[in-house]
C-alpha cells in the first residue's frame, strides 16, 4: 500500500514507519524540515525513494498545509495522521495546541477528499485524552472503553491550560468523525486512542531535552528529579509504543477496523511502580531514584478507574520502557477489543 504518514519525526510515528516498511508498504512521511527528513533517511539506509520519501509540511495548523503532500505518483491508498503537539508548555492554548490538533486533522481529511480519491483509509492517532472524563476524578467504579467521550469544551481548555492538551485531542477526534458524517468521503476512518505510551525511543533526538512528553517521566526519574517526592501518576494506564505502532498499521490494513476507535491499553501502572521497575532492572540508576520512603506516586486510596484491556502486558515486562526488549506482538488483533492474552 502507498501510505502518507504525517509527523514522521515523532516518537510513535517512528515505530509506525518501521512497521510499515517491514510490512512492505511504500511510505511518504511529512516532516517540518529537510534536516528531519535526512535523519529519518539515515536511520533507514536500505530503503530507496520508492519505499521511503518525504514531504515538508512546516505547520499543520495552516488550513491548506496538506494540499501538496497528499498528491503523489503513484497515488496514495492510505493515510496515517499522527502529527499533533503533545506538551504542557502552553502560553496560548489555541495557538499551541487546539489549532494544530483540530486544523491539522480536518486539513488532512479535506485535502485527501479533494486531491487523493484513491485513499481508502485514514487512521488517526487520537488519545485516551479524548475518552477520559476529567471532571470525574479517579472514578473507581467506572470502566473506560471506546464508548466514553471526554465531555470537555473549548472553554475548559482556556480556563485550565493543563487541560488544553486533552481538549485538543478530543476536539480533533470529534472533528474527524463529524467530517466523515457530513462529507461522506470516499475513505473510511479509524482512530487509535492510546493512554500514556512508553517504550524504546527509535527516532532521532538532538538532546535529552527533546524527549517526547510521555517518556520524560522515565528520564526525570533516572535523572534524580523524583528523589524527594514522586509526582502524581494522573492516568494510571499505559501501552507499549511498539504495540501502538502495530495498532496503526493493522487498523490501516484491515477492514474490520473501519469506522472504529481503539482504546489500545496494555495495563495499569503508577509512577511508584515505575520507579520499582527501574530499580529492579537498572540498578545502575539506584542512586538517582527515590528511596522506598519517598512520598507520592501511588494509587489513590479510593482506587482508580478501570479500563477495557486491549491486550495484556505488565509494566515490568516492558522494563520501564528503557530497553528495546522486543517480543512478537501477535496477540494484538482487531477481532475483539477485549483481552488477547499473551
Ligand atoms: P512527539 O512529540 O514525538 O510527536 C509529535 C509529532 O507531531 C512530531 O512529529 C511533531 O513534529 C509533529 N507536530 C507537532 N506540532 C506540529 C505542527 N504544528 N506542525 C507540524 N508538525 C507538528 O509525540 P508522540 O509521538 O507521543 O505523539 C504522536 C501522536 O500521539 C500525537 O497525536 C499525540 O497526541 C498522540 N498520543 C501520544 C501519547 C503518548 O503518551 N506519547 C498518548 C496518546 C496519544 P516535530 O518533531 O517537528 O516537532
Amino acid at each position: 500500500t502507498r501510505v502518507l504518514l504525517t509527523g514522521g519525526s515523532g516518537f510513535i510515528a517512528a515505530h509506525v514507519l518501521d512497521i510499515l516498511l517491514k510490512n512492505g508498504h511504500s511510505v511518504v512521511t511529512t516532516v517540518r524540515s529537510q534536516q528531519k527528513a535526512d535523519k529519518i533517511k539515515e536511520a533507514h539506509p536500505t530503503y530507496g525513494k520508492d519505499k521511503l520519501d518525504f514531504a515538508i509540511v512546516e505547520d499543520i495548523a495552516k488550513e491548506d498545509a496538506f494540499e501538496n503532500a497528499v498528491k503523489s505518483d503513484p497515488p496514495f491508498e492510505a493515510v496515517i495522521h499522527t502529527a499533533s503537539p503533545f506538551h504542557y508548555n502552553v502560553t496560548d492554548p489555541m495557538k499551541d495546541l487546539i489549532n494544530p490538533a483540530v486544523i491539522g486533522t480536518t486539513g488532512v481529511l479535506k485535502s485527501v477528499k479533494k486531491h487523493a480519491p484513491t485513499v481508502k483509509k485514514v487512521v488517526i492517532t487520537s488519545s485516551f485524552a479524548a475518552i477520559v472524563n476529567p471532571s470525574k476524578g479517579n472514578w473507581p467504579e467506572h470502566t473506560y472503553s471506546e464508548a466514553d467521550w471526554n465531555p470537555s469544551t473549548l472553554e475548559d481548555a482556556v480556563k485550565d491550560t493543563m487541560n488544553a492538551y486533552r481538549v485538543s485531542k478530543t476536539l480533533a477526534e470529534k472533528s474527524a468523525w463529524d467530517f466523515v458524517e457530513k462529507e461522506s468521503p470516499n475513505f473510511k476512518v479509524a482512530t487509535i486512542n492510546p493512554p500514556m505510551v512508553y517504550g524504546p525511543v527509535v527516532h532521532y533526538l538532538n538532546s535529552l531535552d527533546a524527549l517526547n512528553t510521555s517518556n520524560q517521566r522515565i528520564r526525570d526519574a533516572i535523572l534524580g528529579k523524583w528523589k524527594e517526592e514522586i509526582p502524581p501518576t494522573g492516568g494510571f494506564c499505559w501501552v507499549d509504543v511498539r504495540d501502538v505502532g502495530l495498532a496503526h498499521v493493522r487498523a490501516m490494513e484491515r477492514p474490520e477496523a473501519d469506522q472504529k476507535r481503539f482504546f489500545v491499553t496494555a495495563g495499569g501502572y503508577s509512577n511508584r511502580e515505575m520507579v520499582e521497575v527501574i530499580r529492579k532492572h537498572f540498578p545502575e540508576y539506584q542512586d538517582q531514584l527515590p528511596g522506598p520512603d519517598a512520598p507520592g506516586g501511588g494509587y489513590p486510596e479510593e482506587g482508580s478507574f478501570k479500563f477495557v484491556q486491549f491486550y495484556y502486558k505488565t509494566f515490568d515486562e516492558n522494563r520501564g520502557g528503557l530497553q528495546a526488549l522486543y517480543r512478537p506482538q501477535s496477540m494484538l488483533t482487531f477481532e475483539s477489543n477485549a483481552v488477547q492474552g499473551t
